[in-house]
């Protein structure tokens, strides 16, 4: 396991692969490596001749067919995607718009887990994220989870297990998985090369695989500029600003205002910032001088407008609109 915060569990569950549960369910935060943990603990589960430790050999028949994506016995099921979506995920980088797992990928499902396997081996089944499972979906995996067949194996991930029917919680073995230390995720991030490591897992929220997408110098350098221009707002060119960012990316900069004024509020109450830390100064500043309830105000708008920003009709006047939203609110 490449991820050495995951490296104990991943021993641990190693250590007795013929008394792992037929259902786990691995649940925490994203960009902690639930999903490449699924994957390569799924594949080890099929593997041939694993090394000592249980990772795959590389070399045996399955291991080919996985490299080549086309074991019989292993299905990683996963949201269909479709055409990139300028959307924001929750605490993280723009994403392609959240779509579902349906009905007929589980039915396609049944058919695999009835038929004997392949390799005389076990069988493999990943669904990542498990929360996309509609509830049609849900329901007919509900009916496979109850009835197990032997040796297959279901590998559920999840960012929000409390989105997830509690029947198919109750019939998982449910695995909160380990979250590296900042210290750990610092030292992962710089061994990948990335430069500001402190500052992208701060802006990640401490998850570091988060944190290396948001370690894009072009991203970096547009989230600079943006937050110089909040930072002083008698100066702020609004529909410049609008005009520049409804052509780029909507979702970061949504993403970047909400996170910029959660530092405001907390800079003023508790003198420290939780993301922007490369404008701690400037927001400790700023925080001096606004109207604590009128930021929160604006900040609890934004966040409404957010939730429903996957199609704006008009993307520079929505950002025009919130621009001069956080004018009225800072000045
Ligand atoms: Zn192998």
């Amino acid at each position: 396991m490449s991820y050495p915060w995951l490296a104990p569990l991943w021993q641990r569950l190693r250590a007795q692969p013929e008394r792992l549960p037929h259902a786990l369910l691995l649940e925490g935060p994203r960009g902690i490596g639930k999903r490449d943990f699924a994957l390569a603990f799924g594949q080890s589960l099929l593997c041939e001749t694993p090394t000592q430790d249980g990772h795959v050999c590389g070399q045996c028949v399955a291991c080919h067919w996985l490299a080549q994506d086309s074991h019989p016995d292993f299905r990683l099921l996963e949201p269909l995607t479709g055409e990139e979506e300028g959307v924001a995920a929750e605490d993280g980088p723009p994403t392609r718009k959240r779509r579902e797992i349906n009905i007929a990928q589980i039915r396609a499902l049944a058919d695999f887990v009835n038929l004997s396997s392949h390799r005389a081996g076990g069988r493999v089944v990943v669904i990542h994220p498990a929360e996309a499972l509609n509830p049609a979906a849900s329901n007919a995996l509900l009916k496979t989870l109850e009835e197990p067949s032997p040796n297959t194996h279901f590998l559920l991930v999840s960012h929000q297990p409390h989105f997830l029917l509690p029947t198919i919680k109750s019939r998982s073995h449910r695995i909160s998985m380990p979250q590296p230390s900042p210290i750990q995720a610092a030292a992962w991030l710089k061994e990948q090369g990335i430069q500001e490591a402190e500052l992208c897992l701060a802006l990640a929220g401490g998850a570091p695989l988060l944190a290396r997408d948001f370690a894009d110098a072009d991203y970096l350098k547009e989230r600079r500029l943006f937050l110089s221009a909040l930072q002083v707002p008698k100066q702020l060119n609004w529909l410049a600003l609008a005009e520049q960012g409804a052509r780029a990316d909507l979702g970061a900069r949504f993403d970047w205002l909400q996170k910029w004024l959660y530092d405001l509020v907390s800079s003023r109450l508790a003198q420290q910032v939780r993301y922007n830390l490369d404008f701690a100064s400037g927001l400790q500043d700023l925080a001096t001088r606004v109207n604590l309830s009128r930021v929160q105000q604006f900040a609890h708008e934004l966040a409404q407008i957010k939730r429903r920003l996957q199609h704006p009709l008009n993307p520079q006047l929505l950002l025009e609109s919130v621009l001069l939203s956080y004018l009225t609110a800072v000045n």
